[in-house]
């Protein structure tokens, strides 16, 4: 059994150490980064792009095989994006349009969670893939940077830091499971993304708190050869008798997850013929489908109280774990490395003081802690393995559904915790949104034709609330030209000056939800801060306060 989300050791994963570089001790990378899961391969590919020098640790020889996951949301679909991964093109993903259902076993719904339509970053609200097929797909948008060397084969041991920089000693490792010779691999910064049992964080001494959640489940991965229907397609069949998940596995597959009972020995449950048996009343037998591949994990809901120790920082199931049931593990990873690669890139050319590190953790963790307690939430509706409980649940959860004036008032948007945003801002700290545009005579999303950065973009739909010439002191256009920002109107296409054209009024519409004629977006798509015109430079030069001159002895 797989007591965490990632086992020591697979057969066949062991794969040839890279082969030792007499030069590693002498290199000193920009960003060194122990794990390559897909939380490390984005991160290798958002630094790649920047240009910086990047040496990746993976104990690993190859992809990590096992079913994991399946989800991702709109604004990790914009996040891919950025990297050319793409739902309309990639046949690797398939968008969802439709309800993520839970019934009981009675089949009465319980809870419908709205995954219709698109979001806000335009995409789809939910996407299904194989995470093994994403994971090829990163690995390659990493490697196609010159800068970014991977090594595989290496388990990461030991972890020094001093005033320039970190020293992290690997050991090769082997099939035969012995390991080689140590050497050393010497960086400027040094991210974990190794994983729920991340080495980094306990070298580092970091501090987990716990919530104690632990239910076992047995994981298939399965490959129907016949054309099957699921109606509805996502749901959770919540029978105390066997509670059970069954959801789109990404293009070809389907995902089916059932939960170990109390006393069931989880090394019966994680065999083939158990699987099986557990399939054959969904329909599914060997005639009909393929199991591509199974395991048991243990799900739980942790994350670490600090995210930082000096140059050494930690991202993804290394900082938090969550209960897949809103399919926001990797999301969340995927998130942290977004918001930490910007932070990176300026404190690495100076722009920045490596104080800004600081607000990585404080921003991401209440993030992180609004997906832990979805998760939770829906994960207590599921794991309950008795009938008096789950009889009782399913009145509170129906009365709910006939009433919703009896239904608990759904969580407030997820928001970034402090950290650089103009203070005192309502919109601060929120995600952004993304439409079509036409800029410069090119049509499409904003993020293709207008690009990637620091924006200001200014209203300038016709209408009372247009905002009028804006007057920029040469302080705040300093901090502009330090951030590499660009200041562009986005009007109607009709509106006399808009440099971007929207399409489809939804620019419109946001500057009108937000009450503001101007709004800062930062690099990882959230407003810095949303205010009126006349505002605008006085938030500027604040935010170049906050960014503070790179105290010398630390670039
Ligand atoms: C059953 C299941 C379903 C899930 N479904 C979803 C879903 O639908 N949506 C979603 O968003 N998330 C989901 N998740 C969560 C998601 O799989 C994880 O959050 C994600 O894999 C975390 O990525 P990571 O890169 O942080 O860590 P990992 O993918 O675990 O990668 C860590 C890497 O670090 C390496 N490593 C560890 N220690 C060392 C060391 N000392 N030296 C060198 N290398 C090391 C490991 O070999 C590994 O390759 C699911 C998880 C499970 C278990």
């Amino acid at each position: 059994m797989n007591t965490s989300p990632h086992p020591a050791a697979e057969p066949g994963m062991a794969g040839p150490a890279d082969p030792a570089d007499s030069a590693d001790s002498a290199r000193v990378a920009d960003v060194a980064i122990v794990g390559y899961g897909p939380v490390g391969q984005l991160l290798a590919a958002l630094l790649g792009r920047h240009g910086y020098e990047v040496v990746v640790i993976e104990r690993y020889g190859g992809i990590y095989p096992m079913p994991r996951a399946v989800h991702f949301d709109h604004e990790v679909a914009r996040i891919l994006q950025s990297v050319g991964i793409r739902p309309d093109t990639d046949p690797i993903i398939e968008p969802y349009d439709d309800w993520y259902e839970w019934r009981n076993a009675n089949r009465q719904t319980l809870l419908r969670v709205d995954w219709r339509g698109v979001g806000p970053s335009w995409w789809n609200t939910a996407n299904f893939f194989a995470q093994p097929d994403l994971e090829r797909e990163l690995d390659a948008r990493a490697r196609k940077h010159p800068t970014v060397t991977v090594r595989r084969g290496l388990r990461a041991v030991a972890v020094d830091q001093d005033r320039d920089g970190v020293t992290v000693t690997v050991r090769p490792t082997g099939d035969s499971g012995a390991e080689g010779e140590p050497h050393t691999v010497r960086a400027r910064y040094l991210v974990g993304c190794d994983g729920a049992n991340s080495t980094v964080r306990n070298l580092l001494g970091l501090e987990l708190t716990d919530l104690g959640f632990f239910f076992d489940w047995l994981i298939l991965d399965m490959i129907p050869n016949e054309p099957m229907t699921f109606d509805p397609p996502a749901w959770q069949l919540c029978d105390p008798a066997r509670p059970t998940t069954i959801v789109p596995g990404g293009p070809g597959r389907r995902r089916w997850e059932f939960m170990a009972l109390p006393g069931e020995d989880v090394n019966d449950l994680n065999k083939a013929e158990t699987a099986w048996e557990l399939l054959r009343p969904w329909g599914l037998t060997p005639d009909n489908a393929e199991l591509e591949r199974h395991t048991v994990y243990r799900f739980q809901a942790h994350w670490a109280d600090e995210w930082r120790a000096g140059r050494v920082l930690i991202a993804g199931d290394a900082a938090h774990l969550m209960p897949p049931f809103a399919g926001q593990g990797m999301c969340a990873g995927l998130r942290d490395v977004f918001n930490l690669a910007w932070k990176l890139d300026l404190v690495l050319r100076g722009a920045a003081d490596d104080r800004l590190l600081d607000t990585y953790g404080p921003e991401r963790s209440p993030h992180v802690r609004h997906f832990i307690d979805v998760s939770i939430g829906l994960g207590k509706v599921i794991c309950v393995p008795g009938q008096e409980q789950a009889a009782e649940r399913d009145r509170e959860l129906m009365a709910a559904i006939a009433d919703p004036a009896l239904a608990p008032a759904p969580p407030p948007a997820p928001r970034l915790g402090p950290g650089v945003f103009a203070d005192g801002d309502e919109q601060a700290g929120l995600l952004s949104i993304q439409s079509r545009v036409e800029y410069d005579g090119c049509t499409g999303l904003f993020d293709d034709v207008v690009g990637h950065g620091w924006f200001v973009l200014i209203d300038a739909h016709p209408g009372p609330r247009a905002a009028g010439a804006v007057a920029l002191t040469a302080a705040s256009r300093a901090v502009l030209a330090r951030l590499g920002a660009k200041v562009l109107r986005v009007g109607a296409p009709d509106s006399p000056d808009a440099e971007v054209v929207d399409l489809d009024g939804r620019y419109a519409g946001w500057f009108a939800d937000l009450g503001a004629e101007a709004v800062v977006i930062r690099p990882d798509f959230y407003v810095h801060a949303a205010t009126d015109a006349a505002g605008l430079d006085g938030t500027l030069r604040a935010l170049g306060a906050r960014l503070a001159a790179p105290a010398p002895d630390r670039k």
